[in-house]
């Protein structure tokens, strides 16, 4: 469903009107096309510690135009306050802050720059993880980054994002990977997060096709958020077997078509579906996308049986037992990936959702609980929270809902599926090892559960 007030809100009687008013100014977010080549289009700002020298190393690829910040030490021309190119993409390194007094740092570096961002500029933190580090003043100094980056996320205009990444001193090999999403509009709708990243053998060959070799198991694919995600995997290279229930065949079989795929007509709670899922993936798999899912609301004291058990069985009993079967079966490769649906309602819980609450909670679990296991093989699973998607699932909900749910964000709307599924093609990648047992949320930094 389109979200007719951006459209108003970027028109010019719209631009004086809500100025006026002070309603919420919606941007338009820009967002990854096919066939572009660099993560940033346009100026990339470096600035503070050691590992701001290692961005300026592999930064050629990532845009055309760097700069530091009067930092001659990086070997870049200084960007000047007011006189410099907007500013499309900024990395600032705050992971050698080690006390209370020099974070700020952060004042004196930001301040300058905030009214020369771009639209749609993309700011990048990087620290130290605080329980990695022993000295109780640098882990202090080091955990306040998360407040700051939160804080300053939602002071961006513009459709402008921020993210903290927590970089392991073994996990410095793989920035690259991670600022390409995170300073690309791949993440137009990720914003206020908070990832850690930790050593990783593997690495992207191809950036241009990152999943190249690989093949993905995609569930729920007929449409929506799945139909988005079997995409994008296939525009990174990704061979896709696209799988769901049987009476979408029609749609699921014209996609996985289109996508050069498989398509695989099972659904996940059926009893023969860890037979029929090895049946069908008889050379294995190396990314595996929960994203099968339904809602059933009500609020608990109208909660029927049936309600509640629908939704545990599809959200999180099927992918429990699905990837236990992958494992037993040994179709599981090596290095395998596993993402996991989940939502922000399973973060901050939701009014008449607590049957789907706690799936997605569960599916958070399950990320934390079986990382470690998944880590002994190089493998990763984690779990993505989308927050308001414009998709089928939203557009039945009320208006008056529909309405607040777009607008109560940082980014003031929704997001489009392919937002979702951008995050999910990162987790995919093998590089993104790196990030393991973790929760990204692609929600617009949604006020709800922040
Ligand atoms: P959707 O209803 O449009 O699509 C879900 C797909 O899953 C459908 O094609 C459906 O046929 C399939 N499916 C359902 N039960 C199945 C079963 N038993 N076996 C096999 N396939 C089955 O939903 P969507 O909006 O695209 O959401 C996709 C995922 O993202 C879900 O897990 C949802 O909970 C999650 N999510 C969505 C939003 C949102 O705003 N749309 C927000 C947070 C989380």
């Amino acid at each position: 469903m389109s979200d007719r007030y951006i459209d108003f809100a970027n028109s010019d009687l719209g631009r004086r009107l809500v100025g006026a008013v002070g309603l919420p100014s919606p941007a338009r977010l820009e967002r990854w096309q096919a066939g572009r080549l660099r993560p940033v289009e346009g100026a990339l700002l470096l600035g503070g510690g050691p590992l701001a020298a290692k961005v300026a190393a592999f930064g050629p690829r990532l845009t055309a135009e760097l700069f530091s910040f009067a930092d001659e030490a990086l070997g870049l021309p200084a960007w000047v306050a007011g006189l410099g190119s907007k500013l499309k993409a900024v990395v600032f390194d705050a992971s050698a802050i080690s006390d209370s007094d020099q974070l700020k740092q952060l004042r004196e570096f930001f301040q300058p720059l905030l009214r020369s961002l771009a639209p749609s500029a993309k700011v990048v933190i990087l620290g130290r993880a605080p329980e990695s580090l022993d000295d109780p003043q640098a882990s202090v100094a080091q955990r306040a980054l998360e407040g700051f980056s939160r804080s300053l996320a939602k002071e961006l205009r513009a459709g402008g994002t921020l993210q903290l990444l927590y970089v392991g001193s073994d996990a410095e090999d793989q920035l690259e990977g991670a600022l390409r999403f995170f300073l690309s509009p791949k993440s137009a709708f990720v914003s206020g997060q908070v990832l850690r990243l930790g050593a990783c053998v593997r690495q992207v060959q191809d950036w241009t096709r990152p999943l190249a070799g690989r093949t993905a198991l995609v569930t729920g694919a007929a449409r929506g958020i799945g139909a988005a995600i079997a995409e994008t995997l296939a525009r990174d290279g990704a061979e896709v077997v696209l799988l769901d229930v049987p009476q979408v065949k029609d749609d699921l079989d014209a996609l996985a078509a289109r996508l050069g795929g498989r398509s695989l007509s099972l659904d996940i709670c059926a009893s023969d579906a860890p037979a029929q899922l090895l049946e069908g993936l008889p050379e294995g798999i190396d990314i595996v996308v929960h994203n099968a899912g339904i809602t059933r609301d009500k609020t608990l004291a109208n909660m029927t049986p049936e309600f509640w058990d629908a939704v545990l069985a599809v959200n999180l009993k099927a992918p429990q037992v699905l990837t236990q079967a992958l494992l037993d079966g040994g179709a599981l490769h090596a290095d395998a990936r596993i993402v996991l649906l989940a939502s922000i309602s399973g973060i901050a819980g939701n009014r008449g959702q607590s049957n789907y609450a706690a799936s997605k909670a569960g599916l958070i679990g399950l990320a934390q609980a079986w990382a470690p296991l998944l880590a002994k093989t190089g493998g990763s699973i984690n779990a993505v929270a989308p927050g308001f998607i414009e998709t089928r699932m939203t557009a039945a909900i009320p208006f008056a809902l529909r309405e607040a749910g777009r607008r109560m964000s940082s980014l003031g709307q929704g997001g489009l599926p392919q937002d979702v599924a951008e995050a999910v093609a990162w987790l995919a990648q093998p590089g993104t090892g790196a990030v393991n047992g973790q929760v990204l949320r692609v929600c617009g930094q949604a006020a709800m559960g922040a």
